[in-house]
């Protein structure tokens, strides 16, 4: 997928902060923070999105919702909480078509989102 961006940065073609990386999945601190803990849980894998994903993903699902749990405790934010995100399509304002969870963290957030 040469032409997805997060591709390109797990190629390390593209520079960014990784935040926590293992076999299958790496985490970069988001270029545009919207929280003071703002990270983006990626599989190395390519995946357009959690509806892209097939029943052979699963485990690696499972592997990026644990990852983001590990990260939420690296960051010091296991007991004031996090949000994890995924943006799908359109309408959810997904603008990178490569699954990612946001994890968002370090204050407190509205709910509904908007
Ligand atoms: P989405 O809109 O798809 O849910 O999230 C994409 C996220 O990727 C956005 O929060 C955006 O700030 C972030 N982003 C876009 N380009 C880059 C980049 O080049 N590097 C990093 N680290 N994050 C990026
Ligand atoms: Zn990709």
């Amino acid at each position: 997928m040469s032409d997805c961006l997060f591709c390109q940065i797990i190629a390390g073609k593209m520079p960014a902060t990784v935040a926590y990386r293992d076999e299958q999945i790496i985490a970069i601190r988001d270029i545009n923070p919207q929280a003071p803990t703002h990270i983006l849980v990626l599989p190395r894998q390519h995946l357009a999105s959690v509806t892209d994903a097939q029943a052979r993903d699963e485990s690696l699902l499972g592997a990026l919702l644990r990852a983001a749990a590990r990260i939420a405790e690296q960051e010091g934010l296991q007991h004031s909480g996090f949000r994890l995100v995924a943006n799908t399509g359109p309408d959810a304002g997904q603008s990178v078509g490569h699954l990612h969870f946001h994890l968002l963290g370090g204050r407190a957030m509205a709910w509904p989102p908007g």
